[in-house]
């Protein structure tokens, strides 16, 4: 079924995806009459077209969106996606996980996201620099340390970041760090950002492998998507002792079923920027998603458990170090074969955890060394973890549905407190 004003399948939409796991964890909830209007919908949505001179003496004008879901526990937070798919609703979407997210992990921010439709392998560093001082001095209104505080995504990076940083603080005539986290280690970035998302991955498979009575060493990892979060996940999870047996990225898929030489690929990954045709392992034939294997992280893009083939997912434990990567019509039948999934909300949180701690430390002027942030992580996240895990055990629930039950009611709660301004 098409969602109107779309032509995307509705199992495919990430926002309608995010409102059907929000409508589902809400209804169990006894929430006041209209506020679930009011928490669903997003706050703020802004577009903008971005005139950005290219290398060629051309004039292009991309458009850039950045969407404020909630500022009610805090300040907006949330990534900037550079993609050539970037949507609106996608944008939208995100922004909404993002105000579930920091509530699962009980840090004090809101939701947002960003995106700017483009191509960034098809540009130069110098148009990406332009591109991205635009958008931040055009919605250098909306960025601000006590408002809105974005933070790398897909195809961004902490350079991205630093450009923000300096473009903002020109407006602002003074250096001002905490307006994006993600940050270089020199430009007020944190000790532990880089690895903190798939280092979170690893806290919560960890937990996982416990409740599920299953050891994680020698367990069959594989890997969809060997960027950021892929390949630090991957590389943990190696020091663990669990083996990586099949990891994907956009050039292709590469397998060994007795393991691959985690720190080899990513040596050739950095050499060819990708994984395709590493010599340690085999070309991967069948889709990553149906690799067998015990944990299955994908760490790509939205949309790749879908119906149509979660019924061949053969892991135990899928680990979302994705943002969406499964729709509800897959979480369906993934639950009735007994698949564990640990939710985008809580697997991949990491990140914006130690974004928090970025912020913070920038607000402070104070650096924490690494081993004091990984500590504080894992504490936020095994916590959070078994938050969830209480919560769905409670509840007989599946953990998204628990994860967005404490998100909302952390977020309902807030709002109860503060009252509706009017
Ligand atoms: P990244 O750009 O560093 O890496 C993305 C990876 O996915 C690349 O290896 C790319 O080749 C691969 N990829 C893209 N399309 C693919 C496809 N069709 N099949 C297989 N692989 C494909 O991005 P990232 O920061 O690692 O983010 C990955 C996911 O994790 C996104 O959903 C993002 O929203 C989410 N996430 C990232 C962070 C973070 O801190 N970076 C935090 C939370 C969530």
């Amino acid at each position: 079924m098409a969602v109107e004003g779309s032509n995307i399948q509705k199992d495919l939409n990430p926002l309608a995806n995010a409102e059907r796991q929000f409508e589902e964890a809400a209804a169990r909830l006894n929430l006041p009459p209209g506020l679930k209007e009011v928490i669903k919908r997003p706050r703020r949505a802004t577009i903008v077209s971005l005139p950005v001179p290219m290398d060629d003496g051309t004039l292009k004008v991309f458009t850039g969106y950045r969407v404020q879901h909630s500022i009610v526990r805090g300040p907006a937070k949330g990534g900037i996606r550079y993609h050539p798919d970037v949507t609106l609703e996608e944008v939208q979407a995100l922004a909404a996980w993002m105000t579930w997210k920091c509530a699962v992990v009980n840090i004090p921010f809101g939701g947002g996201k960003g995106g700017i439709i483009c191509d960034p392998q098809k540009m130069s560093k110098g148009e990406l620099e332009r591109l991205t001082r635009r958008y931040a001095a055009d919605l250098s209104d909306l960025f601000g340390p006590e408002s809105d505080v974005p933070a790398p995504d897909v195809n961004t990076n902490e350079q991205v970041m630093a450009w923000i940083v300096d473009t903002y603080s020109m407006h602002e005539r003074r250096t001002e760090y905490a307006v994006v986290t993600g940050k270089p280690l020199e430009v007020g970035g944190s000790a532990g950002r880089r690895e903190a998302t798939g280092r979170g991955v690893l806290f919560c498979i960890r937990e996982a492998c416990q409740h599920l009575k299953m050891p994680l060493a020698g367990a069959r990892i594989a890997v969809q998507g060997f960027g950021n979060v892929g390949s630090v996940s991957a590389a943990l999870l190696s020091r663990d002792a669990a083996r990586l047996v099949a990891v994907s990225d956009v050039t292709g898929g590469v397998h060994d079923p007795n393991g691959l030489d985690v720190a080899a690929l990513l040596q050739w990954v950095a050499d060819h920027r990708g994984v395709a045709g590493f010599p340690g392992g085999k070309p991967l034939a069948t889709p990553i998603v149906e690799y067998d294997c015990d944990i299955l992280i994908p760490a790509a893009l939205e949309n790749q458990i879908t119906a149509d083939n979660a019924g061949r997912v053969r892991a135990r434990i899928v680990a979302e170090g994705a943002n969406g990567p499964t729709t509800p019509d897959a979480d369906l039948i993934l639950e009735k074969q007994g698949v564990f999934v640990i939710p985008d909300i809580l697997c991949n949180s990491g990140g914006v955890t130690v974004s928090y701690f970025e912020w913070v430390q920038n607000r402070m002027g104070f650096y924490w060394p690494e081993r004091e942030v990984n500590e504080r992580l894992e504490h936020t996240m095994v916590e959070a973890f078994r938050g969830v895990l209480t919560k769905a055990v409670e509840h007989k629930v599946n953990m998204r549905v628990a994860a967005f039950m404490v998100a909302i009611e952390r977020v309902v709660k807030v709002i109860m407190l503060r009252g509706v301004y009017a």
